[in-house]
């Protein structure tokens, strides 16, 4: 599918759902793409892109960077502490505050740093060992801790687990979401984008659908 195509099934998306256009922001997740596709998509006028890794994002984005204005970059991937710095340097956005210690190290090195990204909460929705993110009986007494700390939360993210529904892991985020007044919800990719904007995704995240399958690396 080309860029084009996924932006007027959005656009279709937010229409089905009562939703204002323009209300849902794609992310383009460019991680393991040779520079040569994302490119493509830079010239195509496509400025929003996710990495799941800092390192990788701090090999190339800077780069893009010099070539292209207004670039939105969004780590949509674990961050570990000792990469926080990096990562409020490199991104716009970051999905993935998952743990107490990373609230407090984003807050102490935003501040240091004179810039925070926006930053969205991850929420293991099907609380599975293996995933990453706050389990749903969690999330309130977390989303108070980081407004504790100081921190501005833009909203929630998930990845449901690959063998259920997703729209009931997207309905449970929108759920959550609602009752902690948080306007932005980060779910949806490639097979099930549709679904999180009926559900009211304001980002998704979308890689291969755009780019094409993924080279492994
Ligand atoms: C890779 C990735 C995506 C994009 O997945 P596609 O199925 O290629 O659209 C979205 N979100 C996260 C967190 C990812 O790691």
């Amino acid at each position: 599918m080309s860029l084009t195509e996924i932006s007027s099934k959005i656009a279709a998306a937010e229409k089905a759902a009562g939703r204002p256009a323009g209300s849902v922001t794609l992310i383009a997740v460019s991680k393991v793409q040779p520079n040569a596709r994302v490119e493509a998509v830079l010239e195509a006028g496509h400025r929003v892109f996710g990495e799941n890794k800092v390192q990788e994002a701090a090999g190339k984005w800077p780069n893009f960077r010099e070539t292209y204005d207004g670039i939105d970059l969004h780590l949509i991937g674990p961050l570990q502490s000792n990469k926080v710095r990096q990562a409020i340097q490199l991104c716009d956005a970051i999905h993935t505050l998952d743990r107490p210690k990373l609230a407090k190290a984003i807050a102490r090195i935003a501040d240091e740093e004179g810039r925070c990204p926006k930053l969205f909460i991850q929420i293991n929705t099907g609380e599975e060992e293996q995933k990453a993110g706050v389990f749903p009986a969690d999330a309130d007494a977390f989303i108070a801790e980081c407004h504790g700390l100081g921190l501005q939360i833009e909203g929630l993210m998930c990845i449901p687990p690959v063998d259920e529904e997703p729209s009931l892991h997207f309905a449970l985020l929108a759920k959550i979401a609602a009752r902690n007044d948080l306007q932005g919800l980060s779910m949806g990719m490639s097979a099930d984008f549709e679904k999180a904007i009926a559900l009211g995704a304001t980002h998704v995240r979308v890689g291969s659908a755009i780019f094409g399958e993924r080279v492994a690396s």
